[in-house]
């Protein structure tokens, strides 16, 4: 009898169920808004990166039919041979005057866009200085470029300019890579005094602002808006599918990077283009954006409202100032426990532990949209406030 060669999956799934930290896969049965169908039971959404309600958007859906009629619903080919439509590089003229840079570059994904920029940028000789908690796109970004990467801790400038100054000066190169607005805790780089440090060493700045990208800055335009360090910044990745609502990433910067990139960057030169209709989606996210900052407020004004509530009730929000909005619970099996009541009452909220966080860190996270009426933010506050005291954290 041979031997099981993938007992090693029964084992670690075991493990992972025994831990708390097994993903429960839910299934969405209508589209995404502040109530949505979620494994067959409409509940108050307050689950995912739909920010602005464009997911579900007249005017994007609309634009995306319109770009299906027109231009078929495949690009048929990778950007670099012939998969780049008029469509994609009128998006990218749009994304970069929004933006407020020279140039940018669509990608499949935000994923992607981490892929295709920093490998292009470093290599084996050169070292990336890491904030300790980036995204795992940032991550495996650095890792394909085989260049050194250096952690330095989370949002600190001063300790970013101690590890650089630790590192021998060997290297040709260096990158310093921030998240923008940080997805499991909603707090935002400093990317101010990251720029200060990139200017005293002549490094390159990048900043993933994938979570700022359509919240942050005037009227949505992002983490280099808020700060005002328009020019300053070398390489701004940002993804297509949070506050878009549809599904790209992109990389903005200066004409010389972004040119760079279509020569350089792999996933531009081996992977399809996006589909026209979600190209035509995303002009269409650039135009609402543009012709007013209603829904861009209203998102904040239901920030504030929520936040300042589930202070009240006692919660623990962490250390957010965006509409990440993380309900700190410690240990995973109780963020479970928690997040399973919250649906029982009519509420979807995920659960989220080791290895999207820390271990001891597990929470709910909270993702407030501007889709969600006053009535919703209240009926998802006595939601809480039931589930919390039922379980004695509040
Ligand atoms: C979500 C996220 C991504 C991935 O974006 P996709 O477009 O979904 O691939 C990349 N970076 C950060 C910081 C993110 O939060």
């Amino acid at each position: 009898m041979s031997v099981d060669k993938f007992a090693f999956i029964d084992e670690e799934t075991a493990a992972l169920k025994e831990q708390g930290l097994y993903i429960n896969i839910r299934t969405i049965g209508s589209p995404q808004g502040a109530w949505t169908v979620v494994d067959g039971r409409r509940v108050l959404n307050f689950c995912v990166n739909n920010y602005l309600g464009f997911a579900n958007h007249p005017k994007l859906k609309e634009a995306a039919k319109k770009a299906i009629d027109e231009w078929g619903v495949g690009p048929a080919a990778v950007r670099s041979i012939a998969g780049t439509m008029t469509l994609h590089v009128e998006f990218e003229k749009r994304m970069a005057a929004f933006k407020g840079v020279e140039a940018a570059v669509s990608f499949q994904s935000g994923f992607c866009a981490n892929l295709a920029a920093i490998p292009s940028l470093v290599g084996p000789e050169d070292v990336i200085f890491s904030d300790e908690l980036n995204h795992a796109s940032i991550i495996d970004g650095c890792r394909l470029s085989r260049a050194k990467i250096v952690r330095y801790p989370h949002c600190d400038p001063d300790g970013l300019e101690e590890v650089i100054r630790a590192e021998p000066k060997t290297y040709r190169r260096a990158l310093i890579v921030t998240d923008g607005v940080f997805s499991m805790d909603g707090d935002v780089a400093p990317l101010d005094k990251f720029y200060e440090v990139a200017q005293r060493h002549n490094f390159i700045l990048m900043v993933d602002d994938a979570h700022g990208e359509g919240v942050l800055g005037k009227g949505g335009r992002g983490i280099v808006d808020h700060f005002h360090l328009h020019g300053k910044v070398d390489v701004e990745v940002g993804t297509l599918s949070k506050a878009f609502g549809v599904v790209g990433g992109v990389v903005a910067g200066s004409q010389r990077v972004v040119d760079y990139l279509r020569q350089k960057a792999r996933p531009f030169l081996f992977s399809s283009a996006v589909t026209p209709a979600d190209v035509a989606a995303c002009i269409a996210a650039v135009d609402v954006l543009e012709e007013s900052t209603e829904l861009v407020d209203r998102l904040w004004e239901n920030t504030r409202y929520f936040k300042s509530e589930m202070k009240r009730l006692g919660f623990d929000t962490g250390f957010s100032t965006t509409p990440i909005t993380p309900v700190m619970l410690g240990e995973a099996p109780l963020a479970k426990e928690f997040s399973r009541r919250l649906f029982e009452n009519g509420l979807f909220a995920m659960a989220l532990g080791f290895p999207t966080v820390p271990r001891g860190k597990a929470r709910i996270r909270v993702m407030i949209s501007a889709v969600h009426t006053k009535d919703d933010l209240d009926k998802g506050l006595e939601i809480f406030a039931k589930v919390g005291k039922e379980l004695g954290v509040i």
